[in-house]
């Protein structure tokens, strides 16, 4: 698995405030870029993606 350039054609542009994560990117550790797919694993190097669900944890454990 290595990066082919296939996943420049998805990278994220960036918003102003919000964060790659909050927009629903999800980041390739191995192209090691933020790319707008939906799909699970990433499209180039067929890793799968890692994503951060936006919520809260703070209060709803224990
Ligand atoms: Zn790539
Ligand atoms: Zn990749």
């Amino acid at each position: 698995m290595s990066c082919k350039n296939i996943c420049e054609k998805y990278s994220a542009a960036k918003g102003r405030r919000s964060s790659y994560y909050a927009q629903g990117y999800k980041r390739c550790s191995i192209c090691e870029i933020f790319i707008d797919w939906d799909g699970i694993r990433c499209p180039c190097c067929d890793l799968v993606l890692r994503t951060v669900p936006h919520e809260k944890t703070r209060d709803s454990d224990i």
